[in-house]
């Protein structure tokens, strides 16, 4: 039976930058996902957003470290992954939520962030055509962005490869091997082979409450489903990605942005959610989401949609990712429950998790550890979920 110091369960947002951190540490390690190539879970399915300007500390510290990674990314490792500093723009047309919104700066400036409030012709610079009937201003953070996140996981399943990490594909876990005591992880079984290590870590995405069932371990992360679009190309007319955060009836929050290919890439929240793994596309999503944009943008009905898609957020209860080790069983770890931002937070977990393997931590990754802790009160819900 192969050995490796490390087995990751799935090759997404999460998983393969873990991989990569481990291997650039020395470890050997096995990558195994049941689909053909990197990405095609969750990962695909987001529509690229990345920020640091999040409303909990953990989040905040993870991000900003995401943020140096892409942001950097081609000037040191030469692909190009479509980042774009395009900036986030939450569009305020309501006194509460421009209150709830200014009540995060002290907390994310205390982390360096650059956040501020822009008034309503600011707003209209930055989103020419722009809907001002009742627009009272923006918050503005210009060193968030947008990139492709195909692009960033084939750069990183790239350079895990040139640091030994060996992947398999079209493998499918189905148990986890455990000691006599029955205390610790000794390997991992899938529908091909069987591996052994004293170290897994579960990176499933909508899976890993699978995967912790395995080993009677229960993970409160429930799949719930989001569809996205996006249209043909046009000439770049604005930079950030603009959210609106006023609810509708059948919907919260809605946002999008120009890619740096001229595309509008979008994605609404549904309300209440639809709960479940279904992701065969609705017909209500479109005219919902069309009608909101064009109200808020309307020179947006001129462009023509090229295609549409849904996906699945994997939720924790209030918002926040779970990553730690499995009090119950030694050299079982989970690195799950991405929400909507596994994209933006992967490359920082990535890091902290190897960081946590191979016995680095910082006091600074103690505490952020402590926010994404496996035992925390679940009851606590992020302002900003
Ligand atoms: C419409 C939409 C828009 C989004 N937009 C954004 C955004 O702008 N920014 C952002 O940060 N996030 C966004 N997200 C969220 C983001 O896509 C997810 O949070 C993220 O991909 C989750 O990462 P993950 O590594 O946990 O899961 P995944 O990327 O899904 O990786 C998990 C992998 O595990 C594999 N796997 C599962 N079970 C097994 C098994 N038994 N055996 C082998 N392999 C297995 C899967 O095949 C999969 O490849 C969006 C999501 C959707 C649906």
């Amino acid at each position: 039976m192969n050995k490796y110091d490390a087995v990751v369960i799935g090759a997404g947002s999460t998983g393969v930058p873990i991989a990569l951190a481990l291997a650039e540490a020395g470890e050997h390690v096995l990558v195994i996902d049941k689909h053909a190539s990197v990405g095609q879970g969750e990962n695909k399915h987001a529509i690229g957003g990345v920020r640091a300007t999040h409303s909990d500390r953990a989040k905040i510290v993870t991000a900003l470290r995401s943020l140096e990674i892409v942001s950097t990314w081609r000037q040191l490792y030469g692909d190009n992954i479509e980042w774009v500093e395009g900036g986030y723009l939450f569009v305020v047309y309501r006194e509460e939520d421009a209150k709830t919104l200014k009540s995060l700066f002290p907390l994310q400036k205390s982390y360096g962030l650059h956040i501020d409030w822009i008034d309503k012709e600011s707003v209209k610079e930055k989103v020419p055509g722009i809907n001002d009937n009742g627009l009272l201003g923006g918050i503005f953070s210009p060193h968030d962005g947008n990139m492709s996140p195909l692009l960033l996981l084939n750069g990183y399943a790239r350079r895990c490869l040139a640091q030994g990490v060996e992947f398999r594909f079209k493998e499918s876990v189905t148990g986890i091997n455990r000691d006599r005591d029955n205390k610790s992880v000794s390997g991992v079984k899938t529908n091909k082979a069987e591996y052994s290590t004293d170290i897994v870590i579960n990176a499933a995405g909508a899976s890993i409450r699978e995967i912790g069932a395995m080993v009677d371990i229960d993970l409160p992360v429930q799949p719930d489903s989001h569809e996205a679009a996006v249209t043909e190309p046009v000439k770049p007319f604005f930079n950030p990605m603009v959210v609106d955060i006023r609810p509708e009836e059948g919907s919260k929050s809605y946002y999008f942005y120009q890619n740096a290919l001229g595309q509008i890439i979008f994605c609404i929240t549904p309300s209440p959610p639809i709960l479940g793994t279904d992701i065969r596309s609705t017909s209500q999503f479109l005219p919902q989401i069309a009608k909101r944009m064009i109200n808020l943008l309307p020179r947006l009905k001129y462009i023509n949609v090229r295609r549409t898609w849904r996906g699945l957020y994997p939720m924790s209860p209030d918002g926040q990712p779970l990553v730690g080790e499995a009090k119950k069983l030694s050299g079982f770890i989970i690195a799950g429950g991405m929400c909507g931002q596994g994209l933006m937070l992967g490359p920082g977990i990535g890091e902290l998790v190897g960081r946590y393997v191979t016995n680095k931590l910082t006091l600074q990754d103690l505490h952020v550890l402590d926010g994404f802790s496996l035992e925390r009160d679940f009851g606590k819900v992020e302002v900003l979920k």
